[in-house]
């Protein structure tokens, strides 16, 4: 059943979680926090990185590298893939290249992914559970998307990483000459191990 669980939250607590963050936000410029974090468009390490939204990695992917406020290009999404070849993601990845003076990519996957282990089923059934209808996963189905597949994790890190590696290094629209690298870390340490040393395969 699905009762508003942030109706409930907001009647025993004082404030709610947008109320919180505003007032957080009006404080932080108040006190010229953000001077801390000045820095330009243009990333200083030529890089863009995608890893996965995991709340571990937040600051972790970065600080586990050395890498500042300013260095990288960061994207995010639930397993660090790029399953679709026009998609939002690839489509940063390249903007990132052309736009914004990137000059290499990485992609990082983890041990431990939520997205990895990630079952469809459960995931549908909670949809439902929801209000979503049976009728939406039927036009959905008739229109050639297969949620469930959609939906699916992967088996193993590394060829998740292997396969996104793949999929951005063979893309037609990325240059030949920009290194894609493949990285897991381990959520716990942030110890990355290397998976693809994008220079071998670079083309001049
Ligand atoms: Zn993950």
């Amino acid at each position: 059943m699905s009762v508003n669980r942030n109706t409930k939250e907001t009647c025993q607590s004082k404030m709610t979680l947008l109320e919180e963050i505003l007032k957080a936000n009006e404080a932080f410029v108040k006190n010229e926090e953000f001077k801390a974090y000045k820095t330009d468009k243009t990333p200083n390490k030529k890089a863009v990185f995608l890893t996965c939204m995991d709340t571990r990695l937040s600051e972790l992917a970065t600080k586990a590298f050395g890498l500042k406020n300013g260095d990288i290009k960061q994207l995010k999404n639930a397993g660090a893939v790029v399953s679709h070849p026009y998609g939002s993601t690839m489509r940063s990845i390249l903007v990132a290249v052309y736009a914004l003076g990137v000059d290499e990519v990485f992609i990082m996957g983890h041990h431990d992914c939520g997205f990895g282990a990630l079952k469809p089923d459960p995931v549908i059934k909670e949809m439902k559970d929801r209000g979503i209808s049976e009728d939406t996963f039927n036009t959905l189905d008739h229109s050639g998307i297969d949620v469930r597949d959609w939906l699916k994790g992967f088996d193993s890190v590394e060829e998740s990483v292997t396969e996104t590696v793949n999929n951005v290094k063979n893309h037609p629209l990325l240059a030949k000459s920009i290194p894609v690298h493949g990285l897991i870390m381990d959520p716990e340490t942030g110890k990355a191990d290397l998976v693809i040393n994008g220079y071998e395969k670079v083309e001049e």
